[in-house]
């Protein structure tokens, strides 16, 4: 079987015209040093500096998500639920189901120790713990088939369409107004 390469959030980002990404190193907005935050208002992410590979890469992606399915409600739990499922897409993005299967099997196989299996995690398959347990999760209930489609619906020759489908609505924004006619143009 042929395997499509591993969806890159960097490549993703790369090509989204008019997101703005920063870093930042302390307090934004109501959190402190939180790991990444979306502005929907200015299409721009910011990452906290000094994180390894496999943290930014999880936190980049959960933002990149959000970045998909646009601004929502904060209020009556509406936030909790939201960020699962965002957590849950971007874990379906970043993690390979048959590595994860084979993973799954090894430790359970070797009784790995703790903090050993955290390590395979980042290495095999480049995400945080927080990442991993949203796709185990995912899993628990959920065939290698079915897994795999959701996995083949981003690598690197299709990515998620962009402007996100959202921002039509949005257009008098004028960062986001200035990112459609951008990405217009691109396309001329
Ligand atoms: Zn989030």
């Amino acid at each position: 079987m042929s395997r499509p390469a591993a969806y890159s959030p960097w490549d993703d980002l790369a090509r989204r015209t008019g997101v703005d990404l920063r870093w930042h190193n302390g307090k934004v907005a109501k959190w402190e040093r939180p790991l990444g935050v979306t502005h929907f208002a200015d299409l721009s992410v910011s990452l906290l500096v000094g994180r390894p590979e496999h943290s930014l890469r999880s936190t980049l992606t959960h933002e990149l998500v959000h970045l998909d399915r646009g601004g929502f409600e904060r209020s009556g739990g509406k936030e909790r639920i939201e960020e699962r499922r965002v957590q849950r897409a971007a874990s379906q993005r970043l993690i390979d189901p048959v590595l994860y299967d084979l993973l799954i099997d090894y430790m359970n196989d070797s009784d790995a120790h703790f903090a050993v299996a955290g390590r395979i995690l980042r290495r095999v398959l480049l995400v945080d713990w927080r990442m991993f347990q949203a796709y185990a999760d995912w899993r628990k209930g959920v065939t290698l088939k079915t897994a795999m489609r959701k996995w083949e619906q981003f690598g690197p020759d299709c990515l998620p369409a962009w402007p996100a489908p959202w921002m039509a609505s949005k257009a008098n924004h004028l960062a986001i107004q200035h990112a459609l006619d951008a990405c217009e143009a691109a396309r001329a």
